[in-house]
């Protein structure tokens, strides 16, 4: 309900009985070791206990072996969730186990929504054009779009223009997109190849330009 006190601990990341745990930064058999040593003790406060793994597709084969022992008899107690990325690389006998749920990418509307809660707790100076531009450079993620605002306040302070996020986040003005298109469009390798250099001589990423 994100109203009462079980929930807002869980949101703030105090609560006893959801524990998020980095697959990535965790990956060896021994932290799956630790983390089946420790399902086995009830939960403090609610009736379930809830272990998140996030990018749980970095774990090694021993890990995930491990894992599998208590995925196939889990305490009634644990409930566990998997987030990643990559499904196809977590094996077959994992995924059997589980239940699927697809997130979507979220919508630029959503992001720049979100952005702008943000923009406004840290009193920044940004305009809706600006932010717009961030939103889309993190095609649907959340994290990325809030990563990227990070990087653009390390650097750029409270005052930010669209030139310094173009420059953090290696996005080429828009004139420049265009006349790529219109080369394609005309088949001019020499042009494309030409604007390409360009962008890299600009400090521009390629992939983003892509994007
Ligand atoms: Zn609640």
């Amino acid at each position: 309900c994100n109203k009462c006190e079980r929930c807002i601990r869980i949101t703030d990341g105090y609560s006893m009985d959801v524990i998020e745990i980095d697959g990535a930064s965790n990956n060896g058999v021994d932290s799956i070791r630790e983390l089946r040593n420790k399902v086995n003790f009830a939960p403090a406060e609610g009736r379930y206990k809830i272990y998140i793994i996030d990018e749980v597709h970095m774990l090694s084969q021993g890990a995930f072996n491990a894992l599998l022992k208590t995925l196939e008899e889990p305490p009634l107690h644990v409930i566990f969730i998997f987030a990643t990325t990559d499904p196809h690389k977590i094996p077959s006998t994992i995924l059997s186990r589980c239940q699927w749920f697809n997130f979507r990418r979220i919508s630029l509307a959503d992001i720049v929504a979100k952005l702008k809660m943000i923009v406004k707790d840290e009193k920044l100076n940004i305009d809706d054009k600006t932010l717009n531009i961030i939103a889309r450079s993190s095609t649907g993620s959340m994290r990325d779009a809030e990563s990227a605002l990070d990087q653009i306040i390390a650097y750029c302070g409270k005052d930010i223009t669209s030139q310094s996020v173009r420059e953090v986040l290696g996005i080429i003005e828009e004139e420049i997109f265009f006349e790529f298109i219109e080369a394609i469009i005309k088949n001019d390798t020499l042009k494309g190849i030409e604007i390409i250099n360009r962008i890299s001589d600009l400090g521009g990423d390629a992939s983003q330009f892509i994007k």
